[in-house]
């Protein structure tokens, strides 16, 4: 398996036109279903945010980090009190019913995003991923992938590295005007980057740091943080 600085290294010199063309090819438009922003039977939503993205939705919604986001649930157990123990990274936070924090609907059941302009980079590339090791995926299953320009000349298709994939979304299969393409496709490579990065720096930060019992520590790229996102020190 390649190193996450060789994935790294990949991900900045994916050509952002060949993940147009997939896209394109691929198509796609948002039918606004909320499937991708709400829990599925058993399951809360779980969709990965970064530390600088959470610091942003505090700041454009006001609210506090833990109303933001919620330890990736992950490896934890389940203690007396809720979950415990040691985990990577961040969640958007859900509500009762499991959906995300930020999806509300009207009193015709109609779901908007309440983030919609500063949401994360993984809602922002939703149903699409860049299947590179050390890059997250999101919930839905995978339903169609597309090799990039030079591995489709190459004959290459399917699990090929580099390829884009598409999770469950019943907006796949329309058409998306070019500019739409091009726009997510930018979005598609700088998360495919913030995950590496953000991997790499969790790798490299990481500490062995002793639970309470009933306590989360949550490992970020910016070291082991409390559930609601103050830094343990030293
Ligand atoms: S932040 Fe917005 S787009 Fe992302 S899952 Fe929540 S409601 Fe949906």
């Amino acid at each position: 398996m390649q190193s996450l600085e060789a994935e790294l290294e990949q991900a900045r010199t994916l050509d952002v036109d060949a993940l147009a063309d997939a896209i394109e090819s691929i198509g796609f438009e948002c039918t606004r279903c909320g499937a991708c922003c709400t829990g599925e039977a058993e399951d809360d939503h779980t969709a990965t945010v970064f530390p600088d993205e959470v610091r942003e939705l505090q700041a454009s919604t006001e609210r506090d980090w833990r109303d933001v986001a919620r330890p990736m649930p992950y490896g934890l157990a389940d203690g007396e009190d809720g979950p415990e123990g040691e985990t990577f990274e961040w969640a958007l936070q859900t509500d009762g019913c499991g959906d995300c924090a930020f999806y509300e609907e009207d009193d015709d059941g109609v779901g908007a995003c309440v983030a919609h302009d500063d949401r994360p980079l993984i809602c922002r590339t939703y149903p699409f991923s860049v299947a590179l090791a050390g890059t997250s995926q999101p919930m839905g299953e995978v339903v169609d992938s597309v090799a990039l320009g030079a591995q489709q000349e190459a004959g290459e298709t399917g699990d090929e590295e580099g390829v884009v994939r598409a999770h469950e979304c019943e907006g796949l299969g329309r058409d998306i005007p070019r500019a739409d393409a091009e726009d997510l496709a930018a979005a598609l490579k700088e998360r495919a980057v913030r995950e590496l990065e953000e991997a790499i720096g969790v790798r490299d930060t990481y500490e062995p740091t002793p639970v309470e019992s009933g306590e989360v520590v949550v490992h970020d790229s910016e070291g082991a943080k409390q559930a609601d996102g103050t830094p343990i020190e030293d």
